[in-house]
Parts: C-alpha cells; structure tokens; sequence
C-alpha cells in the first residue's frame, strides 16, 4: 500500500476526519483551514510519542490511538479552550492494515469524546512514533495560564491523583494483580479524559491553571515559577482513588500523587471566593493547598512540618549536577 491510499484509506475516511465545527477545510489539500471566532483565540499545542519512551513497545494500537489523543487535548484543557481540530504526524516500520484500523478507532473514540476532528497530518516511514498537534478555541485574552496566581489563592486539583502511575507497573507486566484491582488504574492509564468541560468552567475564576503530566510536585513548581509566587501543599489533603490505595497502600500512593506523571487531571490556583459556587455547580474540585509568598513547591504534614521529598518528576533531559 502506498502512502495515499494509506491515507485515504486509514485517515480522510476515518469518523475522526468528518466535517466539524470550524473545520473549514479538512485532510487533503496543501493546508487545513480553521474558523476562528471573532473575539476568540486560536490555542495550540504539539505533543509527540514515542515507542519504548511514551508507551511500551508492541502496545495495543487501540489504546495508543486513544491515550496519545487525550494526552494532546488534555492541554486545551488546562487553557480553558475548546477543542476544534487536531493534525497527526505518523511514523510507521511499517504498513499493517490491522494496527492501523485499530490505531485510528482508538482516534476516533476520543476525538469523539473531546468533539475534535482530524484535518491533516504526515506520514513517513521509521520508528513509531506519533505528533499530535491539538488547535482549540478560547474567549481573547482569557486563557488561563501558569502565571497568574495570587498569594492567598487556593491551591486546587480536579480528581484523583497517582493512578496512572500506579497502572505502570501493570501495563509494563512487571507486576500482575487481578481484574476488579487493576481495571480502575489501567482504565486511568490508557484512557484519561481530558477535564475540557471543567477547564472551561474556570475560565475568568482560576488565575493560573496546567494539567499534570510530569507529576503534581514538577508541575506545580511550574506556576510556582511563572506566577513567582510559593505553593503549599498539604499531604493529608491529596486525593486518592480507592484502588491506588488498595494496590499501593497508604505511603506508596502518597508517592505516586506526588511524582508521578500521565493522569492528566488539572491542576490550578483559586481565588476563595470562587470555590462554593463551583463546587454548588457539582465541578470535581478538591483543595490541596494555597499560594503564598516566595518561591517554589513544599509539602507539609498534619503538624504544618515541611516534610517535601527531593524526587520530583519526570524529565526527558535532566540537569547533571
Ligand atoms: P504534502 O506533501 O503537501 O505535505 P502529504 O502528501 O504529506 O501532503 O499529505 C496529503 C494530505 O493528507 C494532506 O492534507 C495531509 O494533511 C494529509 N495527511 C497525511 N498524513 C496524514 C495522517 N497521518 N493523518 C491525517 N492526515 C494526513
Ligand atoms: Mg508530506
């Protein structure tokens, strides 16, 4: 099969690649076109994947079409954008009609999910790999970045946090647990649902906002910096799933809250003011903490003991001291 009818074939006519809203012109043509909104911004953000780094060797195509989709939306969601459109670049060994059909059902059931459309992308031989690059819509001038954060603001998350860590070990076969324990976490890990409806929500409410790939600590350090300001976080606070818990136990857990990245919840400052009415509105809102004055992320126990670990995240190039 050559390229073209490749894309014909897997991507043109796939669900995900259907006439959307603002989608002007789709896969095809030289360029997509977009429609943008008067008085709205267009906000975009390229994540790539790679095999053995991003997800394991010979993973299911279906679950990668799924999670590497919902990992690029996840951050329009930390913008408070809407979704509109994504464009694909696919590094294939090579052609199977079988991996193919199945990596683009994946695509298409979280396209669905995040009302996104495909409308363009790439395609050439060589290590797998994908580039995801997501275009959403946002109201001018109010998207929500890792920089506004206020001292006094509360420090909030939108769910649970640590279980995508915890699914690790059980998607890399280092370790086996049975159905009822695994499925919650495995579920987190390949399918995380980008929180776009809670990201809008915050819109003019929250003064900074991400979504935590890299781990709650990492992350945090992240507004802390751009907002220059110092985050709080109390341990006693953390949310924790029943079935982190159950696999994990108490302390691990904590742990994996902490450090571990992939579960793609928000993460985002709040004035007090805005709390009781979201959470009257039913939004999965939990406060782990508050903003003060100086520099960088800490975490303290019960007592108010700064009890901050040295391990933070993960990162791709980190600095040798
Ligand atoms: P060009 O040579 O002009 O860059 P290509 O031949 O690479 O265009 O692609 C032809 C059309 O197919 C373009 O509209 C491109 O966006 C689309 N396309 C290519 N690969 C993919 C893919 N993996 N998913 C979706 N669309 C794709
Ligand atoms: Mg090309």
């Amino acid at each position: 099969m050559g390229e073209f009818e490749l894309i014909r074939q897997f991507f043109s006519a796939a669900q995900c690649a259907r006439a959307g809203v603002g989608v002007a012109l789709g896969i095809g043509d030289d360029c997509a076109l977009l429609n943008v909104a008067p008085g709205a911004q267009l906000a975009v953000s390229t994540d790539t994947l790679v095999e053995g780094v991003h997800f394991p060797a010979a993973c299911d195509p279906f679950l990668l079409g799924q999670r590497g989709l919902a990992v690029a939306v996840s951050d329009l969601a930390a913008m408070g954008a809407a979704p509109l459109a994504f464009t694909l670049a696919l590094t294939l060994p090579d052609v199977s009609a079988h991996w193919l059909r199945a990596f683009t059902k994946g695509l298409d059931v979280m396209a669905e999910a995040c009302s996104v459309r495909l409308i363009g992308g790439d395609t050439t031989r060589g290590p797998l790999s994908l580039t995801l690059t997501v275009f959403g819509s946002v109201p001018t001038g109010q998207a929500l970045t890792r920089r506004g954060a206020q001292v006094g603001d509360l420090l909030c998350v939108g769910g649970a946090l640590g279980d995508a860590a915890g699914a690790l070990p059980l998607v890399l076969g280092d370790r086996q647990v049975d159905e009822a324990m695994g499925t919650p976490l495995l579920e987190r890990y390949w399918s995380p649902q980008p929180q776009l409806a809670l990201g809008q929500a915050l819109l003019g409410r929250a003064t900074a906002a991400l979504d935590i790939s890299d781990g709650l600590l990492a992350d945090c350090g992240h507004i802390a910096l751009a907002s220059g300001v110092a985050l709080q976080i109390e341990q006693s606070r953390l949310p924790l799933s029943d079935a982190l818990r159950q696999l994990l136990g108490d302390a691990d857990a904590i742990h994996a809250a902490l450090t571990g990245g992939d579960d793609y919840i928000l993460a985002f400052t709040l004035p007090l003011v805005h709390l009781a009415p979201l959470l009257e509105q039913g939004w999965p809102i939990h406060v782990i903490g508050a903003v003060q004055s100086g520099a960088g992320v800490s975490l303290v126990d019960n007592q108010g003991q700064d009890i901050t670990p040295v391990i933070r995240g993960y990162q791709h190039f980190r600095e040798t001291s």
